[in-house]
Formats: structure tokens, C-alpha cells, sequence
């Protein structure tokens, strides 16, 4: 705990250190905002269609509990499988299960999925091949990376590092042309989504009502990853359940504009059970075209806790569009360092639930600018988040050693200088 000052300090001064790191931000803001100013004026009724959404995660999140449970028995019915798991630990052990040892597995993009770590997991312990299909994802898998964005894994990689990836996993040179970046992922990944024994994604909204589970993309690798393998696990957040339909439609209609500037993402994949038929005789059968089995792991690990905390449980609200990031002072210096898994302030709240109080120490980087409470399409109001988390982690302990300073001579001599109060009075200050 000592030395958590210096390690952020470190970091921070590595992060600015690193020229091609904001080369590559500085593009993706560029065309990040420009894109999504032209979406918005395209689609004015979208500003008003948030705030529906922030209601519904209001009366979701005061319910999740019940949501989750109700969503998990309409899955049964369709011949899916639910599991509520309470941690970390616990979503590890019962996807592990599910999948196997030495299983080939297509992996969509999952916020959800690296909160646990579980690619690291199913590759140590289970000795699975696992491929990130996302093109982002593959990109920071073949580099051995973290995420550094939360929609835009790989935002802090410009083209020129990419090409030199994948020049080495082709052995041979790959242009810096962007397209022909995509179009070698392209080929490269084809093949696996058929021969996977396994895809794994996340959920971006599940309808409670039907078990319904809505994945949003554009590149079609998850509509592959959840369909050509014949099983499919999903991991989904506790509070991405929505009681009906209506519900979930209205939040993956407001994402792609502020999360990718697009009017609409290329694909939206609702899936209700595994695949099934009764084309022959009125006869059930499931696993046609797409998974025979289907399994969703809800997962709590700290939600619970989250939405008990009167101010706090605001993150919960939170559709991770990532569009408070773009703009944020802070994070357009730090980027990856701003944050781990979940970044920017919004993100230091979410850590702390997800990964322990004492890893969301980055909140005391944040500025409390309030940009990011403008950009925010559900108005959540992140600065006063941040504030009410310094104050949790002050009462953990983890005080700034010259705030505390600060403190004690505003107490001692009434400035934060610390003073003598007498030399003030003389000096008529
Ligand atoms: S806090 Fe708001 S802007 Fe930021 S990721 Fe969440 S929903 Fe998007």
C-alpha cells in the first residue's frame, strides 16, 4: 500500500512517455467524434431515447436479483442452461467445465469475459486454444497486451505496429494498409469459427421475460462465434437484465451511435435457446444449423455490493458505450493507464467492485473536469462517482500521502502550507 503514489506515478510518466500510444489515440478520437456528431444529427430522438434507458436500468438495477433469477428459468424453458455464479473464481470453474480440456474455442469480444480473465484462465489451466475474433482483441492477443479501451481494444496500436504483427504471424510482410490488415484477420480467422469445438461471448442487454440475450456488433465475428461452434457459453453482468424485449431493443438501439459513431451496428444477434427444429413430424431437435447447447453464466462478482452503495450504485446505469472516454482530459493522455479492464473514472468505480478497491487507485487521477457527465448519454454523473469512491478508499486507507499532509497543516496552522499562523498574520495574508 506504501507505494501505490509511486507505482501510479511510474506508469504515468511511462504512458506520456509513449509517442506512437497517442499517435494512435488521436486518430480514433478524431474519427470517433466525427462520426458520432453525424450519427446523432441523423438520429436527434436518440438523446431523449437514453434518458428511457436510464429509467429502465434504475428499476432494473433495484431488482437485479429478482431479474436475474426470472431470466435463468425463461432459459430453462427453452432448453438453455443458466448459471448464476457469485465471483470471479466460481464463472472460471463453471465455464472451464463446460468447455473442456484441449478444446479449440472462438472467443468474441467481452468486457465481462476479461473482467474475470478468463481467456488466461481456459489457456493456463485448461490448456485450451482460445482466439480472440474481434479484431481489436486479436490484434492485443497476438501482442501479448491489455485492453485499452473498453469498445476499442486496441485503440493505442496504430497501424504501422499492426502490420508488424501481423507480418510476424503471417511470415511474411503484410502492408500497413488498413484494409489489407482486415482482410488478412479476415483469413486468418475464417477457418476456426467452423473447426471451434466452442464460441464464447458476452451479452450487451438480456430480456428477462424471454432469455433473450442481445449481442451487438459490426464485425460479425460474434453472430460466428456464437453460431457455427456447436456449444455457446455466454458471460453476462447481473446488470445488463432488463425485464422485457421493449427493453433491451431500447438499449441496443442508443449504443452504437455514442459507442461507435454508426447509425446502426451491423449486426444485432438476439438468441433464445439453442438452435432447434421440429421440421420432421412436429419433432424437437435441438443443434440444427447452429449450437446444440447454450449456456449464459450471470455474473455477480461485486454488482450486488455495488448497487447497495446509495451513490455508487449510479455505475450500474452504465451501457460501457466507452463515449465519456474519447473525450476525457486524462485518459487521452493516459489511455491504458487510465484504468484496468474498465477505465476513465466511471471505470475506477466499476474496478473497485469487480477487482478490489485497493486496484481503482487511478481514481485519484481524475480531474473531476465533468466532461465525461456531458458526453454521457444516460446523464450519469461520473465526477460525483469519483468523489464518493475517494471517499470509500480514504476510509480503506489509501490517502494521498499530501492530502494528508494538507490536511494536518490546515488543521494545525490553517493553510495548506503549513505556515506558522503567526507569520501569516504578519505578513497580513
Ligand atoms: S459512463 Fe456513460 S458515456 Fe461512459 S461508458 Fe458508461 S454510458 Fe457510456
Amino acid at each position: 500500500m506504501k507505494n501505490w503514489v509511486e507505482e501510479l506515478r511510474s506508469a504515468t510518466l511511462k504512458a506520456i512517455a509513449d509517442e506512437s500510444r497517442r499517435t494512435a489515440l488521436r486518430r480514433a478520437v478524431e474519427s470517433y467524434t466525427s462520426n458520432k456528431g453525424k450519427a446523432l444529427s441523423r438520429l436527434p430522438h436518440l438523446s431523449d431515447l437514453a434518458l428511457d434507458v436510464r429509467r429502465i436500468k434504475e428499476t432494473s438495477v433495484e431488482r437485479m436479483e429478482d431479474l436475474v433469477k426470472e431470466a435463468s428459468e425463461a432459459i430453462a424453458d427453452c432448453n438453455g442452461h443458466a448459471h448464476i455464479v457469485r465471483n470471479a473464481q466460481e464463472a472460471r470453474k463453471i465455464v472451464s467445465e463446460i468447455v473442456g480440456e484441449h478444446k479449440l474455442v472462438v472467443k468474441s469480444k467481452s468486457l465481462t469475459c476479461e473482467e474475470i480473465e478468463l481467456r488466461e484462465y481456459l489457456e493456463d489451466k485448461a490448456r485450451c486454444r482460445i482466439l480472440e475474433t474481434d479484431l481489436g482483441e486479436f490484434i492485443i492477443q497476438l501482442r501479448g497486451e491489455k485492453p485499452t479501451h473498453i469498445i476499442n481494444p486496441s485503440i493505442h496500436v496504430p497501424r504501422e505496429e499492426v502490420a508488424k504483427t501481423f507480418s510476424r504471424l503471417a511470415g511474411r510482410k503484410i502492408s500497413g494498409d488498413v484494409e489489407a490488415l482486415v482482410s488478412f484477420a479476415r483469413s486468418y480467422l475464417r477457418d476456426y469459427f467452423i473447426k471451434a469445438d466452442v464460441g464464447i461471448s458476452g451479452a450487451n442487454a438480456v430480456a428477462a421475460q424471454t432469455g433473450t440475450i442481445f449481442v451487438v456488433e459490426n464485425e460479425g465475428n460474434a453472430r460466428f462465434s456464437t453460431n457455427a461452434p456447436p456449444v455457446h457459453v455466454c458471460v453476462v453482468g447481473f446488470e445488463k437484465v432488463v425485464p422485457a424485449l421493449n427493453h433491451a431493443f431500447k438499449v441496443v438501439e442508443v449504443l452504437p451511435a455514442y459507442a461507435t459513431g454508426v447509425l446502426m451496428s451491423s449486426y444485432v444477434s438476439m438468441i433464445t435457446g439453442p438452435s432447434k427444429t421440429a421440421d420432421i413430424e412436429k419433432k424437437l431437435v435441438y443443434g440444427v444449423h447452429g449450437p446444440k447447447e447454450l449456456h449464459v453464466v450471470f455474473l455477480d462478482n461485486g454488482r450486488s455490493e455495488m448497487a447497495k452503495h446509495p451513490v455508487l450504485k449510479e455505475a450500474l446505469y452504465c451501457i460501457k458505450c466507452g463515449g465519456c472516454l474519447y473525450e476525457c482530459p486524462v485518459y487521452r493522455v493516459l489511455s491504458g493507464t487510465f484504468g484496468h479492464n474498465y477505465f476513465g473514472g466511471i471505470g475506477s468505480v466499476w474496478t473497485a467492485y469487480t477487482r478490489g478497491f485497493e486496484k481503482a487507485l487511478f481514481a485519484y487521477m481524475c480531474t473531476g473536469c465533468g466532461r465525461c457527465r456531458e458526453l454521457c448519454p444516460l446523464k450519469i454523473d461520473t465526477p460525483r462517482l469519483v468523489e464518493a469512491l475517494r471517499g470509500e478508499l480514504c476510509r480503506l486507507g489509501f490517502k494521498h500521502p499530501k492530502a494528508t499532509l494538507f490536511f494536518d497543516n490546515i488543521c494545525l496552522q490553517g493553510n495548506p502550507w503549513g505556515e506558522p499562523k503567526a507569520l501569516r498574520g504578519s505578513l497580513g495574508c
